[in-house]
């Protein structure tokens, strides 16, 4: 009824997600209701229509349960409530130290040849109430594992050792070192390591402005904004095309269409200014940071991320796209030109490439530069 005569359904598909991310966010209860009114009613069946990939060679189940049913009698030394992260944890160690533990689990048993691929087959058998719940009052949706394994069955498995400053503001008994050895080993258990997913120049930014207030940070060349979708944080963002500062409105609360060779600010007005893949679209880079330097504050850090056109390039021959060398791209950017740009009136704090830190600029995709005005 509210899209009575495709009101909504005709509009943009960028005005569309942001009206959508509004009522997600809003304070008003009765617009986070709608929305995840919305999102149990369109997802789930979106999800049903995909086809299921192949499925890997069966293995044998690792696990034995039982199905109870009804009143059941066992003996044991301790009974787990419970089979997720923290269930599954603790009866494996109470196991370890020789006691005789029941896990107790609500949900069911599910091994590796259940898993067909089919998405809705999964939210239907792995999720507390096929991934759909929200709180009593509809506003804040709810989303967590139900089986054998709990929400480690269903979560992301990024995992990293509690940062040492949350554990000192959450104090005792986590500041113990008997907590940092269930930290270790947990971690050694499952094989925590860094190896396997090298931080993004996003994740890099993002741990560079973290703690800065957005109108202390200006993004330029913000395209359609997406560095700051969905991280909450709201910094100055502008880009010289209308029509990407359009699909940028909705994402981005402090958003302009202005010119990089002449920013719109007072001088030293910015903590941090952003310049992520923008350098090699201008024919003037040196004239891009110059400004940059005039709208920072002293001290203040100019972030810059340039491509490697000669990789960038070779992996469009590869994919067979053409012309080879990305057509926007007016620049060709290197670290001893950056260098040169950089030279007049800023010191070079931290520079590497991404994303092989160890590998030279030749054989890299981007060079990541934090640079202090001074
Ligand atoms: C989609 C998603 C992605 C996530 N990604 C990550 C990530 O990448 N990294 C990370 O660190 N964390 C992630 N998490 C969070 C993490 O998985 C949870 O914080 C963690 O699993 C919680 O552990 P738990 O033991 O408290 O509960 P759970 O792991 O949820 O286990 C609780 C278990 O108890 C069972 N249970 C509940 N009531 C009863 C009852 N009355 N009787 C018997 N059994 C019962 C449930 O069925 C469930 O199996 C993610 C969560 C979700 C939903």
């Amino acid at each position: 009824m509210w899209d009575a005569g495709g009101r909504f359904s005709r509009r943009p598909r960028a005005e569309r997600e942001a009206a959508l991310r509004r009522w997600r966010d809003s304070a008003i209860p009765a617009r986070r209701r709608v929305y995840h009114g919305l999102r149990r009613g369109t997802l789930i069946p979106y999800h049903a229509r995909a086809k299921p990939p192949t499925t890997a060679a069966v293995a044998e189940p690792r696990l034995k349960t039982f199905r109870v049913s009804g009143d059941t009698r066992f003996s044991c030394d301790v009974c787990v409530v419970g089979s997720g992260a923290g269930g599954g944890v603790a009866a494996a160690v109470l196991a370890e130290a020789g006691l005789d533990v029941v896990v107790l689990e609500a949900g069911g048993h599910y091994e590796d040849a259940d898993f067909g691929g089919v998405e809705l087959d999964a939210y239907r058998h792995l999720y507390y109430e096929s991934a759909a719940p929200t709180t009593s009052d509809g506003g804040v949706g709810l989303l967590a594992g139900s089986c054998i394994g709990g929400t480690t069955v269903v979560n992301y498995t990024t995992s990293f050792r509690t940062p040492d400053a949350i554990r000192e503001e959450w104090g005792d008994p986590f500041m113990s070192s008997d907590y940092g050895e269930s930290l270790d080993a947990v971690g050694e258990r499952i094989g925590v390591n860094t190896d396997e997913g090298s931080p993004s120049s996003r994740d890099e930014v993002m741990a560079r402005v973290a703690g800065i207030g957005g109108r202390d940070v200006l993004e330029v060349g913000c395209g359609e904004g997406m560095m700051f979708d969905g991280t909450g944080l709201q910094p100055v963002q502008m880009d010289v095309s209308m029509t990407r500062v359009g699909r940028a409105a909705g994402k981005s609360r402090f958003l302009l269409c202005a010119d990089g060779y002449q920013l719109p600010f007072a001088d030293e007005s910015f903590e941090v200014v952003l310049l992520i893949a923008v350098l090699e679209h201008t024919r003037e880079p040196g004239r891009l940071l110059a400004e940059a330097r005039r709208v920072l504050k002293r001290g203040g850090r100019a972030i810059v991320v340039v491509p490697n056109d000669a990789t960038m390039s070779a992996g469009r021959l590869l994919l067979g796209k053409f012309p080879i060398r990305y057509p926007d791209h007016l620049t060709f950017t290197t670290p001893a030109r950056m260098r040169l740009w950089l030279a007049n009136g800023f010191r070079v704090r931290e520079r590497f490439m991404l994303p092989f830190r160890w590998l030279p600029f030749a054989a890299n995709l981007y060079y990541f530069v934090v640079a202090e005005r001074i």
